[in-house]
């Protein structure tokens, strides 16, 4: 069923693209080619030439229209970026920086160690 396929690409679905998927078919939303390797049931970046099909030809850009006539499209091709755990713990490093910033204590020679420590202290306080 087209209606369960979505683009490789930005996950837009396929909508009423005719199937079988034509050579030249685009994504309507981000006009990626949707008739290449990365929309394909075959592509699997852990065999050879990222294709899981033995006999089929190699090809070189796995995101452009190819020719290939193994060419199967995959329901759910697209997949989410993960949630960048380095931006993640930045996130939440923030947070806490937000927590600790130096208030009004102009004049007062305090390392960053100890006015975290102080607001800690004041935290566990309550
Ligand atoms: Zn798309």
């Amino acid at each position: 069923m087209a209606s369960d396929l979505v683009c490789w690409k930005c996950g837009a679905p396929f909508g009423d693209i005719p199937m079988p998927l034509a050579r030249a078919a685009q994504c309507k939303s981000c006009r990626a080619a949707l008739h290449c390797c990365r929309q394909c049931d075959f592509y699997d970046t852990s065999v050879a030439n990222a294709c899981r099909e033995p006999v089929a030809e190699e090809v070189q850009d796995k995101t452009r229209s190819n020719f290939c006539g193994y060419f199967r499209p995959k329901v759910d091709a697209y997949i989410e970026p993960d949630m960048q755990p380095a931006a993640k713990a930045r996130a939440e490093l923030d947070a806490l920086f937000g927590l600790i910033v130096p208030g009004g204590n102009a004049g007062q020679a305090r390392t960053p160690e100890e006015e975290a420590r102080a607001k800690l202290n004041e935290l566990f306080k309550k």
